[in-house]
């Protein structure tokens, strides 16, 4: 691990690189490589990306393992005009404002039918066909991020 600082090119902030080398891209800082990946997304991915109201989400796999929300049911209506809906939504927070040129709304929330407003029983679901990384990867993915924002709320607290 190196301690020292580094002045990250996109966000011009200082840095401590403290995460696995995976969670960067080149010599950008956390957050900004978090943001820059959803920007560069493979365009397989692109299909189970949701942004609402800029909050940047992205749909799993239906799979058994961690389910996003808990499992809870969500319709989406995107602008391109698909319907979709999930049990396996994952959140990986607001985008920040300088990157949401890049990744602006592309969909909304719908009401779901009542009779169907329940967790996640696996096997009724209308989006089997979507393919993509297993929810562990958009688990760490949360999970790592929040991570992040501790780390970067106590270095606040120690600077005041
Ligand atoms: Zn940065």
């Amino acid at each position: 691990m190196n301690n020292s600082a580094k002045i990250c090119p996109s966000c011009k902030k200082p840095f401590i690189r403290n995460h696995t080398p995976e969670s960067y891209l080149d010599e950008n800082c956390f957050d900004c490589s978090f943001w820059l990946k959803k920007i560069t997304m493979p365009e397989e991915d692109e299909k189970r990306r949701v942004i609402v109201a800029g909050q940047h989400y992205m749909m799993g796999a239906n799979t058994f393992g961690p389910m996003g929300f808990g499992g809870i049911r969500f319709a989406i209506h995107f602008n391109d005009g698909r319907t979709v809906e999930t049990c396996n939504l994952w959140c990986q927070g607001e985008i920040p404002e300088r990157f949401r040129a890049w990744l602006p709304d592309n969909a909304r929330f719908i009401p779901i039918k009542k009779e169907k407003m329940k967790m996640c029983d696996f096997f009724d679901v209308e989006d089997w066909m979507i393919i993509g990384p297993l929810s562990e990867d958009l688990a760490d993915d949360e999970k790592n991020r929040k991570q992040n924002e501790e780390d970067f709320n106590q270095e606040d607290d120690t600077v005041v």
